[in-house]
């Protein structure tokens, strides 16, 4: 059985001292967690929060990566930096990222493999927006970035891969994916998965819903059979919002550590 993985994107919010005050609410709260939990803070925090979390049941994630180790790329950071400031776990291909910095498929496709090829866990965010949705292209958004991203990645890699499915319209609105619908496009996901890599390695990828999770729709949605945990934006700056997903999650899913 896969274990939900519950990931927080804080996107560009907390300082240091605000990312300390975050966690100390946070940490006491999700201790013996049968959930992953993993927090995605900026740049700046990333060691902080690092050494904030050791020992604890939380990892530490990024929202980006670079694909070189290094060289002259200004403002990028490479896997190693982010596998030495602590981090487990990379957000790539974010639609923000695709909106407002130009991310490509191509793009998002090299950092997973960077990140993948040093250890990191990626994971992948794809998802329609509004006018997809509703010109009825959903699933096509979805295996062409899915596609693009899992390029050259083989099938040992891809056991490693999170891929969450984000549907553009439900990140920061308020408005989430029925989770009908959400199981629907992660279940798709899965199929796809498994025509590239094969049934087995499908099976074992985590496949996670993102888009206004809050504490109110997270039963419901990790009910879903396909459904693995959840990307949180909004909810995951809250301490209480974010554990409280946490168990609701662990409750659904029926996930049982041995
Ligand atoms: C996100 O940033 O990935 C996200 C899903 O945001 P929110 O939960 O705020 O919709």
């Amino acid at each position: 059985m896969r274990r939900p993985l519950i990931a927080g994107n804080w996107k560009m919010h907390n300082t240091i001292n605000e990312a300390r005050a975050l966690l100390t609410a946070l940490l006491p709260q999700v201790r013996g967690s049968r959930c992953q939990v993993v927090v995605c803070p900026p740049f700046t925090c990333l060691a902080a929060v690092a050494e904030l979390c050791a020992g604890s049941e939380v990892g530490v994630g990024a929202q980006d990566v670079f694909w070189e180790e290094k060289g002259a790329f200004t403002g990028e950071i490479s896997p190693p930096m982010l596998k030495e400031a602590g981090c487990s776990h990379v957000i790539i291909g974010h639609s923000e990222r695709r909106q407002y910095f130009g991310e490509t498929d191509l793009n998002v496709n090299r950092k997973a493999k960077a990140a993948l090829q040093h250890g990191l866990v990626p994971i992948i965010c794809v998802g329609e927006t509004l006018e997809e949705r509703e010109a009825g292209v959903t699933k096509e958004i979805c295996r062409r970035q899915l596609e693009g991203a899992l390029q050259g990645v083989t099938a040992a890699q891809a056991e490693a891969v999170v891929v969450a499915y984000e549907p553009v319209w439900a990140i920061g609105t308020g408005r989430s994916a029925s989770a009908a619908d959400a199981q629907e496009v992660i279940a798709y996901i899965r199929e796809l998965l498994s025509g590239r890599f094969g049934k087995q390695v499908a099976a074992k990828v985590r496949i996670l819903y993102g888009g206004s999770v809050k504490p109110e729709n997270t039963a419901e949605l990790m009910a879903k059979p396909d459904i693995d945990g959840a990307l949180v934006g909004g909810a995951s700056l809250d301490a209480s919002s974010f554990a409280s997903i946490i168990k609701l999650a662990e409750a659904a899913c029926g996930y049982q550590s041995n």
